[in-house]
């Protein structure tokens, strides 16, 4: 539910609506829009509330929205959330890219990898030092050890991180190291996980699950937002249907849809999307004509000796001929490609 100010209506009126709906038993969420103030009312509301909000000096409307996420909603923040990562911005119409490694094996690899990223135009490193794998028996990653990796390969490059957290209780260890937060798509429920997430004080990448409805990824956002932090990022790295051709199917409706449903940044995964190094290019040509505000990429040096992911990774001779791609239909879009970014150095920053 959603209390819509009256243009013109007082600091004092809308303090007296927010202290108000928290008397109720609510948390309230205040949202400047250019020409007036809402109130997001965040609980289990009842329709008697319309009349009991709505009669409140300076008080013009109270909407019910039927979407059960109201802070993920474009609906209650119709203005795009743009995500800044040191001078990169993500979500303002240009075009980033975010590549690297499947997970951190060694630093030799990892700065090549790093160094050919740069040298392709991508904005960020990716790679994981903790691994989401099917087997217990599989690589799962180097660790604390792979995040001291990436923090060497950001000194090299000037690019920042992306990595991904799997345990709510190394969030504040991942934070201290990473530029941005990555939530796999087995963790996209992780409610514990969201909840730390959500305080970490750094941007979060969300994936969508592997059978997450639209719905289900938006109230998964709703949990990291719900603690204030704004800096949300969704991405699209497709689902399980009853295709088995590829790993995995690439909804690229979830990303105009989400679009119009919420104000949060998408970004488009087509590595693990399909699995495949060759498809790899097309789709993520496809993800950024459906409006995708970057693309995360699977790169590494010899993929055939990746520790994961190794099929669907691309060479940096393959990751360039992409970026040289996408420009282009970025390009025929009127989008432009995002400033080359500059990490502010962040390695060791306590999280706040
Ligand atoms: C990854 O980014 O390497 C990864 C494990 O992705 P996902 O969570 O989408 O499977
Ligand atoms: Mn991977």
């Amino acid at each position: 539910m959603i209390v819509v100010m009256k243009a013109g209506s007082t600091e004092e009126q809308i303090i007296h609506v927010q202290k108000t709906i928290r008397e109720l038993g609510f948390k309230d969420h205040r949202i400047h829009g250019e020409e007036r103030t809402v109130v997001a009312v965040l609980g289990h509301v009842y329709p008697e509330l319309i009349d009991e909000l709505g009669s409140i000096e300076g008080v013009d409307s109270v909407v019910r929205i039927s979407k059960p996420f109201k802070l993920a909603s474009r609906e209650v923040h119709p203005h795009n959330t743009i995500v800044k990562i040191g001078n990169l911005s993500i979500g303002d119409g240009s075009v980033c890219f975010m590549a690297g490694p499947c997970s951190v094996d060694s630093e030799e690899n990892v700065i090549e990898a790093a160094r050919a990223v740069k040298a392709a135009g991508g904005h960020m490193l990716r790679g994981g030092a903790f691994k989401p794998r099917s087997s217990p028996y599989a690589f799962r990653g180097h660790g604390e050890k792979g995040l001291h990796i990436l923090a060497t390969a950001r000194q090299e490059t000037g690019l920042p991180i992306i990595t991904e957290v799997m345990d709510a209780r190394d969030v504040d260890m991942v934070a201290q190291h990473a530029d941005v937060l990555q939530i796999g798509a087995r963790n996209m429920q992780n409610f514990t996980l969201l909840d730390e997430v959500g305080k970490a004080g750094r941007p979060v990448m969300l994936k969508r699950g592997l059978s997450g409805t639209i719905e289900e990824w938006l109230l998964a956002a709703e949990y990291i937002l719900s603690h204030g932090n704004r800096d949300v990022i969704l991405c699209e790295r497709g689902i399980r249907t009853f295709e088995t051709a590829t790993r995995n199917t690439f909804d690229v409706n979830a990303i105009p849809l989400v679009k119009k449903l919420s104000h949060l940044p998408v970004i488009g995964d087509p590595s693990h999307a399909t699995g495949k190094w060759y498809l790899v290019e097309p789709v993520g040509l496809a993800a950024v004509a459906a409006g995708a505000d970057g693309l995360i990429i699977e790169v590494h040096p010899n993929p055939d000796h990746a520790l994961s992911d190794g099929a669907q990774s691309l060479t940096p001779e393959n990751f360039q001929k992409l970026t040289d791609k996408v420009a282009r239909v970025a390009e025929a879009l009127g989008r432009p490609l995002a400033q080359p970014a500059v990490a502010e150095v962040t390695a060791k920053r306590k999280a706040s």
